[in-house]
């Protein structure tokens, strides 16, 4: 019993070491704790198929090659992912376009 005390103790206070180091900590959406970043994955073009929403006349939201961060809870063990810091602002530059610039 009191070794699975002091286990649990060990666990948490490595999670909350790793936290420290992490710029980002998104919360858990099951269980609100906080996640730890476990690795990146690459999406690559081959097996990303993108959606090309009318409004964007053809043009992708997000174009493969891109990376995603993939988060873990150390409580429930939900894997969430979220797309990388550098691959987000592309997103940002190509939906903040003004649809008509290309136009004529
Ligand atoms: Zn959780």
């Amino acid at each position: 019993m009191r070794g699975k005390d002091e286990a649990l103790l060990r666990y948490e206070d490595t999670v909350e070491a790793i936290l420290d180091e992490q710029e980002f900590v998104p919360e858990c959406p099951q269980c609100r704790e906080y996640m730890v970043e476990t690795g990146r994955q690459v999406v690559q073009a081959a097996s990303f198929a993108p959606k090309r929403p009318e409004r964007l006349r053809g043009g992708a939201i997000i174009e493969a090659p891109f990376s995603m961060t993939l988060y873990m809870c150390p409580s429930c063990f939900t894997m969430e992912y979220a797309l990388s810091e550098e691959d987000r602002s592309r997103i940002g530059d190509r939906l903040s376009r003004d649809p008509e610039a290309d136009r004529k």
